[in-house]
């Protein structure tokens, strides 16, 4: 069967998320998506674990959790995102690393073990003293099935390999417990194009995911498995060997369209495309500019553009119909004549993944504009302006 996942979310514990994030709000959005395999997300957080009790139960099928009642055939499985600081040498290194498990009688357990830490229920995603490494023994004291990536991998702040991070390897910033990485998520500044230049990633699984803080941005990165079952050990079997017959592809957003895609400054409107001694300080106010993922992608990597590592997932590149369709009636994304056409594309096609991928001859019956503008993308024909410094870029297809 074909899976469609999308593995890091948040709830509405988490800062700056939606409010409407509720359990069977996911369930819900995610199917209008065409995923069909969630993350619960934040399941460390009392109050959110709380509702996830409440709302889901175990699927006898497929161990993995359903909304109770009403099942709409979206699974979910334990996911959570932590964030772990240290200081090491003066200067401060703060990674997010996601994790999902597979029993829900273990969280009482890592709750006890990582409450030590700092506190698991002031964020839905907690912050903890500890280096990624300690967060890794940790959580596979208690969990020995567990699954953990690092989080947007580049992002200036806190990706492992982001600029601020100042890791040069996931071995560096994971140390002796990098034995149990075995994917990434390349976040939504980068694609899996980028990461292929840079050799000491072909060992890991390249993962994609949302990160999603809205319903609304559910499913902008995803990954889709043709599987046996949609069960936990199938998938992160599928994920870990690479095996192309079962992890198909990845659903990657425009990296240009990331908002840490560029170096620059928000503040000074300054943005640089990064070269290999590119300059590191702002023109305009004279301090250091925020160092992007193409730089930082640039500075490791050991091979030109282009190059596919054999072995290499294969991906797709698409933009949430939701900005396709702002972008042509040049009305704002949450507005509620974007949401119409969104429905009615939906209703016609029964998922956005599908109206995405659907023949642009079919799509014209219902709107001939937005229909070309899917055709461009298809194709990629789309230009962008490219994000910087939390700017996220800006993309035409005309
Ligand atoms: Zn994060
Ligand atoms: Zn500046």
């Amino acid at each position: 069967m074909k899976v469609v996942a999308d593995l890091h979310i948040h709830s509405r514990f988490s800062r700056a998320c939606s409010t409407r994030i509720t359990p069977s709000a996911l369930a819900a959005s995610a199917l209008e998506k065409g995923i069909n395999l969630i993350s619960t997300g934040d399941f460390l957080h009392n109050q959110w674990l709380t509702e996830i009790k409440q709302n889901l139960e175990p699927d006898k099928d497929t161990g993995l959790l359903k909304i109770k009642r009403s099942d709409n055939g979206v699974r979910f499985m334990l996911g959570t995102e932590v964030a772990t600081f240290f200081w090491e040498k003066g200067k401060s290194k703060r990674v997010h690393t996601c994790i999902m498990i597979k029993n829900m009688e273990n969280i009482s357990q890592l709750r006890e073990v990582l409450s030590k830490s700092g506190s698991l229920d002031i964020d839905g995603r907690p912050i903890l003293s500890m280096s990624a490494a300690e967060l890794v023994e940790k959580v596979i004291s208690v969990e020995r099935d567990a699954f953990i990536f690092p989080a947007h991998l580049w992002t200036p702040y806190f990706g492992a390999l982001g600029e601020t991070t100042g890791f040069d390897s996931i071995k560096e910033a994971y140390e002796d417990m990098e034995k149990y990485i075995y994917a990434y998520e390349s976040g939504l500044s980068s694609d899996p194009k980028m990461n292929w230049m840079v050799s000491q990633l072909d060992k890991y699984a390249l993962i994609s995911n949302s990160d999603a803080h809205s319903l609304e941005k559910l499913g902008r990165e995803a990954n889709v498995f043709n599987v046996s079952k949609i069960e936990y050990n199938e998938i992160f079997k599928a994920i870990k060997d690479k095996d192309k017959a079962k992890f198909i592809r990845t659903i990657e957003f425009y990296p240009e369209e990331g908002k840490y895609h560029y170096d620059g400054h928000r503040q000074c409107n300054f943005s640089l495309k990064p070269g290999k001694s590119s300059d590191r300080i702002c023109p305009v106010c004279k301090k250091p500019l925020v160092i992007g993922v193409m730089h930082r992608v640039m500075e490791l990597a050991d091979r030109e553009e282009g190059y596919i590592p054999s072995g290499a997932i294969p991906y797709i590149h698409q933009i949430p119909l939701r900005e396709i369709i702002s972008f042509m009636i040049n009305k704002g994304v949450g507005t509620q004549a974007v949401e119409n056409k969104y429905k009615e594309l939906i209703n016609a096609f029964g998922t956005e993944f599908n109206v995405l991928t659907a023949d642009p001859k079919s799509i014209s019956k219902i709107d001939h504009d937005i229909a070309g503008a899917i055709e461009k993308m298809q194709k990629n024909e789309v230009k962008i302006d490219p994000g910087y410094d939390g700017v996220f870029g800006k993309f035409e297809l005309l």
